[in-house]
């Protein structure tokens, strides 16, 4: 890398599964980077030790009541400490080269509108913020002339291959899909679906959210949603193709039949080094791919009947306003319940379905609307679970 001074570096959501590996990246290459400040919610031990490890000059946890355990952690350290949500907000916008957005839900949204408010080129990967206030985080980052860089690993690869200057001469976006632990399942095999077999992801290892989201292909409906904000490509114009061994990352169509992909081997720590290094690369990060190993990639047709998160995040799209903050929102809150294990797996569908079919639809005009429609959702999510879902029994797997 040609950078001489190190790039100066925060990580909001440190301790989670794209955090530590922003911060596996960070530690093989010495002397390329310096961490300014790391976030987590509560999990005091991993935050602790890590900024430690990488000498953070600040450490901040979400969770006030946990406040004097990380105070404790990091006595003598010299390291700063922090507690709340308004000082997640404040390390994002401590002077970096480069935040990693990595807090998972729309949680992040604050901190990472920090973020892009602060000078810093800010890696995306926090997509469910995106999705809650698509239009008005674009505003916010047009004013403040935030680069943003996708982590996302299909939006990195169209990211590469996309041709920013000649938008007009894109005919499709193509993201793929792993298809999910259940890509070959009945609908009544779901049905019974416990949380175990839902996490269980066949290629990629990732947070219990995203996990789940992957499971119900609700994530692929929220990278839709991400691609048409981050590109500006309509809706109608992004496709999703199933390809199971994740190796084409995603792809871009253009008017003269032409067809670029991203290819590499399913880890996320090469999208992630590719907006670390940016606009350089970063050296030997995953192992490059051996095709004929391979043999054989394939693709099949998402299957919008077993999978109808895809067509709700599409119709959110196409209502437009704040559908896409409801459908985000009753999702986080279902994926949550069905994680406690109050409710099915198919019934993550069915609350989301309920939101976005009952409540009223309304166009934010601030982040505070945004704030008002998403707890407005959640809470109207809570109730319909409790009234519709909870009543059946349901079996965990745990
Ligand atoms: P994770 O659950 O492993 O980690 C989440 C991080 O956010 C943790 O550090 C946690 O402490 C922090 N956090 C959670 N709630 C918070 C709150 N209320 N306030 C402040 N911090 C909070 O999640 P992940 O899998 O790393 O995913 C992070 C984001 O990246 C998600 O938006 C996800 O969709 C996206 N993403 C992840 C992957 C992946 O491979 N894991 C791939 C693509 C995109
Ligand atoms: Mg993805």
């Amino acid at each position: 890398m040609s950078h001489v001074k190190p790039r100066r570096i925060s990580i909001l959501g440190a301790t989670g599964s794209v955090g530590t590996s922003t911060l596996s990246l960070i530690e093989e290459n010495p002397g390329k980077y310096e961490v300014e400040a790391l976030t987590a919610n509560r999990d005091v031990v991993s935050l602790a030790a890590t900024a430690r490890r990488v000498g953070a000059k600040l450490a901040v946890v979400a969770d006030p009541k946990s406040y004097g355990a990380l105070k404790a952690a990091l006595s003598g350290s010299g390291i700063e400490v922090a507690a709340g949500d308004q000082a997640v907000i404040d390390a994002a916008a401590r002077p970096a080269d480069l935040v990693m957005a990595a807090i998972v839900g729309a949680a992040g949204l604050h901190p990472t509108l920090s973020a892009c408010r602060s000078g810093a080129v800010v890696a995306f990967a926090n997509k469910e913020c995106l999705v809650c206030a698509g239009p008005l985080m674009l505003a916010e980052v047009a004013k403040y002339g935030t680069r943003l860089l996708p982590v996302d690993s299909e939006h990195s690869a169209v990211f590469q291959v996309f041709d920013a200057a000649r938008k007009g001469a894109v005919a499709k976006i193509i993201l793929t899909a792993s298809g999910g632990p259940f890509r070959t399942w009945p609908r009544a095999r779901m049905e019974g679906a416990s949380i175990a077999q839902a996490v269980a992801h066949p290629v990629w290892s990732m947070g219990s959210k995203i996990s789940i989201d992957s499971a119900t292909m609700m994530n692929k409906g929220l990278e839709i949603i991400e691609a048409h904000f981050l590109f500006g490509i309509p809706e109608s114009q992004i496709d999703v193709v199933v390809h199971p061994q994740s190796v084409i990352h995603s792809l871009v169509e253009y008017h003269d039949g032409s067809t670029l992909a991203q290819l590499g081997t399913p880890d996320m720590r090469t999208p992630i080094a590719v907006a670390l290094a940016w606009p350089d690369r970063m050296p030997v990060v995953a192992p490059g791919l051996d095709l004929a190993k391979i043999g054989q990639l394939t693709f099949e047709t998402a299957d919008p009947v077993r999978f109808p998160a895809l067509a709700f995040a599409r119709r959110a799209l196409q209502i437009g306003g704040d559908a896409p903050t409801i459908l985000n929102a009753a999702n986080e809150t279902a994926v949550a319940n069905f994680l406690a294990g109050r409710i099915g797996f198919l019934d993550i569908e069915r609350v989301v379905e309920s939101a976005l079919e009952t409540l009223p639809n309304s166009v934010p005009v601030t982040i505070d609307d945004v704030v008002a429609i998403d707890k407005e959702a959640r809470v109207f999510a809570e109730g319909f679970i409790g009234a519709q879902l909870t009543r059946r029994s349901v079996s965990t797997g745990l």
